[in-house]
C-alpha cells in the first residue's frame, strides 16, 4: 500500500520505520556511527549529508505526512527556514513574506537579509491581495505561516500558492501550528513545507528538531546549502523524534478536541473579552478554516477583560503551566506581550492586537474537566476588586 492511501495513523506508526533485520525488534535500530563504508556502496553516509541511515528514514514519514516527495530533518525549525530562505533567495531577489509570523523567521530576515543583497516586504495583512501587492520583478519567493502566532489569523492557502504559480514564484509554507494532521500546503499548491519539530513533531517538550518537505527536485536544491550550513540534527534525538512521531495523530487530534471545547468554554466566560480559535463559528476565519484544514488546531489565544489580570491569572494556574513554548502534551499559556513580541513597542503591539491582557493557550492532553477547573480558580483569584 502506498503511503498516501494509508490512513494518518498508519503512517505515523509505521511509515519509515527501519527494519531491524538481525534481531527482528519491532522499532528502528539506532545507528550512532558517523563513519560509513564508502568504497561499495552507492551512497556515501555521512551525519552532516543528511543521510545515515535513521535521518533517511525518518525523513520519508514527514514526507508522508506532507504528501511530499522528499524531507530533510534538521537540529532546529530555525535550522530549517534559514537554509530554505537561502536556497532560493540569491543577491538581488527579493522575498514576499507574510506580517504575522514566527519572531525567529523575522528576526532572521530582518536582521541578516541585508548582509546577503536580499529584499524583501513584509505583507500589511494577511489577504491575498496585500501579497500580490508586495510583489516585484524581481520576487523569488513567497513565505506564509497559518494559522498565525498568537492571534490564530488564516492565510488563504490556494490564493496565495494560485497567485504565485502565475508569477513563476516559489512558495513556502511554515506547517507547525497546523502540523499535517490538520492541513496539508502541499496539496492546496505550496512547494514546500516547512516545521519546527521542538513544536507537536517532537510533541513532549524535549526535543529540538527542524523539518523540511518538498519535492525530490526542491529538497536537493535545499540540501545542497544545508550539507554545508551543518544543521543536522544528532541520530540519537532522530530516533526519539520518531518514537514521538508515532503518536503524533492521536495527540494532535485530542489537543485539538480539548482546544475546541475550551474555546467554547472561554468564549462564554464573563472575564473573557475575546476569544481567538478558528474552530469558534464567531471566528472570522471559520469559513476558511472548514475549506483548508481537517481540524482547527490546538492552540488558541483569548483577552482577559478587566479587573480580570493577565498576570494574576498566570501566577494563579495550578495546572497549566505559564510555560515558553507549545505544543507539548501538557497544557501551557504564556503572555504574547512580555514574550514572543516583546520587542515591539506598545504602540507596534496595539495595532497589531497583542494587548498585555492577551494569552496564548497552547492546549494539551489533560483531562478537559480538569483545564476548566483550573481556568476557573485561577479567574477568582486573579479578579482585582476595585
Ligand atoms: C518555534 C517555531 C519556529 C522555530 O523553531 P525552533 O525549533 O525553535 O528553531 C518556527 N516557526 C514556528 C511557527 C514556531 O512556533
Amino acid at each position: 500500500m502506498s503511503p498516501k492511501k494509508q490512513g494518518l495513523n498508519t503512517i505515523c506508526t509505521h511509515s519509515g520505520s527501519l527494519e531491524d533485520s538481525v534481531f527482528k525488534g519491532v522499532v528502528s535500530p539506532l545507528y550512532m556511527s558517523t563513519s560509513y563504508d564508502f568504497m561499495e556502496v552507492d551512497t556515501k553516509r555521512y551525519p552532516r549529508y543528511f543521510n545515515t541511515p535513521n535521518q533517511e528514514f525518518l525523513s520519508k514519514k514527514i514526507a508522508a505526512l506532507e504528501h511530499a516527495e522528499a524531507a530533510l530533518i534538521f537540529g532546529s525549525g530555525m535550522a530549517a527556514i534559514s537554509a530554505t530562505l537561502l536556497t532560493f533567495l540569491k543577491s538581488g531577489d527579493h522575498a514576499v513574506i507574510q506580517n504575522d509570523i514566527y519572531g525567529g523567521t523575522r528576526n532572521f530576515i530582518v536582521s541578516h537579509f541585508k548582509n546577503y543583497g536580499i529584499q524583501y516586504s513584509f505583507t500589511r495583512d494577511l489577504s491575498a491581495e496585500a501579497f500580490e501587492e508586495c510583489i516585484q520583478e524581481n520576487t523569488t519567493l513567497i513565505y506564509i505561516e497559518t494559522p498565525s502566532n498568537p492571534l490564530l489569523k488564516l492565510v488563504d492557502i490556494f490564493a496565495i500558492a494560485k497567485l504565485a504559480k502565475s508569477r513563476q514564484i516559489i512558495t513556502a509554507a511554515d506547517n507547525t501550528f497546523a502540523t499535517p494532521i490538520v492541513q496539508n500546503p502541499i496539496d492546496l499548491g505550496i512547494d514546500i513545507v516547512i516545521h519546527s519539530a521542538t513544536k507537536y513533531f517532537g510533541g513532549h517538550s524535549d526535543i529540538s528538531a527542524g523539518a523540511v518537505a518538498s519535492s525530490q527536485e526542491v529538497m536537493d536544491k535545499i540540501w545542497d546549502l544545508a550539507k554545508d550550513f551543518g544543521g543536522n540534527l544528532s541520530d540519537y534525538t532522530v530516533w526519539l523524534l520518531e518514537r514521538s512521531m508515532k503518536t503524533l495523530g492521536i495527540r494532535v487530534k485530542a489537543q485539538q478536541r480539548n482546544a475546541k471545547r475550551l474555546a467554547k468554554f472561554l468564549e462564554k466566560n464573563k472575564a473573557v473579552k475575546a476569544v481567538h480559535y478558528p474552530g469558534l463559528k464567531s471566528s472570522e476565519y471559520h469559513s476558511l478554516a472548514k475549506i483548508q484544514m481537517k481540524g482547527y488546531g490546538a492552540m488558541l489565544s483569548f483577552e482577559l477583560k478587566d479587573p480580570w489580570n493577565s498576570e494574576g491569572f498566570l501566577k494563579a494556574l495550578k495546572l497549566i503551566k505559564p510555560s515558553m513554548s507549545l505544543a507539548g502534551v501538557e497544557s501551557t499559556m504564556l503572555l504574547p506581550s512580555k514574550t514572543s513580541h516583546a520587542l515591539l513597542t506598545d504602540s507596534e503591539r496595539m495595532e497589531q492586537g497583542i494587548t498585555d491582557q492577551l494569552i496564548r493557550f497552547s492546549v494539551g492532553i489533560e483531562t478537559k474537566s480538569d483545564l476548566i477547573e483550573d481556568i476557573q480558580q485561577a479567574l477568582t483569584a486573579c479578579h482585582i476588586k476595585k
